[in-house]
């Protein structure tokens, strides 16, 4: 492969990214036995094909390809009309057979791109080199002697992994620095999950990222690079991208030289740390997979997956911007958060029948988008806030509010027919019982006082009360004002409508 090194002066990072995930498939890649990483039982899900016994058989699963293809669909690639697998020889002890089927000559997917908004302004394009598909390794847990046991330290193997379908992701060195890598591993763990390729969750290591970074020679050329292994979450890898940075144009400046190598993370100290030299090239050998016959696919095939492809995570928010019109931020939670926009997304469209102003879109009372904007921002926060509070505290993202019974409550509050500490009991009641907002406020007795008989006697008692106030405010002092309302809604139990108590107190005391 070959990269275009762009005009580059000396000293500037240079940074490419590979990255494994693991496809969500029912079963391995090559056999039957169950792909459950939640699997806690070691060598559960094993079979004679994945523990590499002599003379069984691998079988293509089918689904692991057609999520790959998925994959480099979302990420603009172009698909192999013919490829087929390869053996990659290596001896290490989670690998039993000796050998990983793989990739190499050519991959599934190539040649696409991903469209980044880091600071969602800025427009970057990061290109994709390559996906293509293999399988993973077992699993091995070093462990310190037992005591009294001379065999000293020892070591244990779990293939319960081997043979998972995993696939990797090769971009061309397009980064600059940490935030860019951070934006492109969220966005691309977000495309995974939209898609249902792989839950991409790092701390179960369904997603490896690995990084490679250099900095540029004199003459403008690629610098030797160092690659970044056992990164435990994306902002370790954006940190790392950092550290490496720096440390390498130190190395630099003092007259030292990089030397290709693979490092670590410490997370604790904030620091990559040398694990080993790459003096020489590995010898793969690799050489096509006698024992499963190549893939082709016509483009029918190619456009019967496409087809297949949910909205990605740049269409959603483009389309919560135009169809709602909620602040950025806002966009980027209902983004972030599937389940949660969705459940935004039902109650939206409650919002229509429950509200009144609404209902008559397109009629004489017409509301006008504004309204609609604040009571969809409002619906946006309550469910942000409030909901995912409730959500978060009972550690389920299930929720006995229905839609409608949401959106009801916010109608009520957009209408001041509940204040905002009213609305926050209805809403932990709703979400104890799933009861509607109508039983809750007539049982437990929250809504909004708008009656102005009853405000009336309410702000008679607070003007004889506080007669230094009365006369700060009738000096034009406004803040008395101010004072008067919280009094007169302190004496409403809270229930009392705060514009309705102004208009009282303004009417009786003369203005
Ligand atoms: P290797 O053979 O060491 O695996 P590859 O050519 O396969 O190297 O590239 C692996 C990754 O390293 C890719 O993401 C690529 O963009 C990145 N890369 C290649 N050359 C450089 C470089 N000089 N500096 C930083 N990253 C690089
Ligand atoms: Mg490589």
């Amino acid at each position: 492969m070959k990269y275009q090194p762009f005009d580059k002066a000396q000293g500037e990072p240079v940074i490419g990214l590979e990255i494994h995930a693991a496809l969500k498939t029912k079963t391995k890649m090559f056999c039957d036995s169950l792909n459950d990483p939640d699997e806690k039982r070691a060598n559960w899900n094993v079979c004679p094909i994945c523990t590499g016994h002599p003379g069984t058989l691998p079988v293509i699963n089918e689904e692991a390809v057609r999520k790959v293809i998925l994959t480099g669909l979302a990420l603009n690639c172009s698909i192999a009309h013919d490829t087929f697998f390869e053996r990659k020889n290596y001896f290490y002890p989670d690998l039993p057979k000796g050998y990983q089927i793989s990739q190499y000559q050519k991959p599934l997917c190539q040649e696409g791109y991903l469209q980044l908004t880091p600071d969602n302004q800025q427009l970057k394009k990061i290109r994709i080199t390559r996906i293509h598909l293999e399988e993973d390794a077992g699993r091995l847990q070093h462990l310190p002697a037992q005591a009294g046991d001379p065999a000293g330290d020892f070591s244990l193997v779990d293939y319960n992994r081997a043979g998972v379908p995993l696939m990797e992701l090769v971009t061309e060195p397009d980064f600059t620095n940490g935030k860019d890598v951070r934006a492109f591993a969220e966005e691309y763990q977000l495309i995974l999950k939209y898609i249902g390729a792989s839950d991409a969750d790092m701390e179960k290591g369904l997603m490896r990222v690995e990084v490679n970074i250099s900095l540029t020679n004199a003459d403008g050329s690629y610098g030797t690079k160092v690659e970044i292994k056992n990164l435990n979450s994306i902002a370790a890898a954006a940190a790392s991208v950092d550290y490496e940075m720096v440390r390498q144009k130190e190395l630099i400046e003092n007259g030292g030289k990089v030397i290709a190598e693979t490092r670590g993370w410490d997370e604790n100290k904030k620091q990559t740390f040398s694990q080993r030299t790459k003096e020489e090239a590995h010898d793969y050998r690799y050489f096509p997979e006698p024992d499963l016959p190549p893939l082709h696919f016509e483009s029918t095939d190619i456009e019967n997956i496409k087809s297949t492809l949910p909205e990605l995570p740049q269409q959603r928010r483009e389309r919560f911007k135009k169809q709602y019109g909620l602040p950025l931020a806002d966009i980027e939670t209902f983004t972030a958060n599937e389940s949660l926009g969705n459940y935004f997304e039902h109650v939206a469209s409650e919002l229509l029948l429950f509200d009144p102003a609404l209902m008559h879109k397109g009629g004489a009372s017409k509301p006008g988008p504004e309204h609609e904007a604040r009571i969809l921002k409002l619906a946006a926060n309550y469910i942000i806030t409030e909901l995912q509070k409730h959500r978060i505290a009972s550690g389920s993202e299930d929720t006995k509010i229905t839609p409608e019974s949401f959106a009801d409550l916010v109608v009520r509050i957009f209408h001041k027919q509940i204040s905002s500490s009213g609305a926050q009991a209805v809403l932990e009641e709703m979400f104890k019982t799933g009861a509607s907002p109508e039983q809750i406020i007539k049982e437990k007795n929250l809504g909004q006082v708008s009656d102005s008989n009853a405000l009336d006697l309410i702000v008679e008692a607070v003007i004889l009360a506080n007669p230094k106030p009365v006369e700060d405010y009738k000096k034009g002092k406004e803040a008395s004002l101010k004072f008067l309302i919280g009094m007169a809604m302190r004496e409403s139990k809270g229930k009392g409508n705060p514009q309705v108590l102004e208009e009282i107190i303004r009417r009786k005391l003369g203005n």
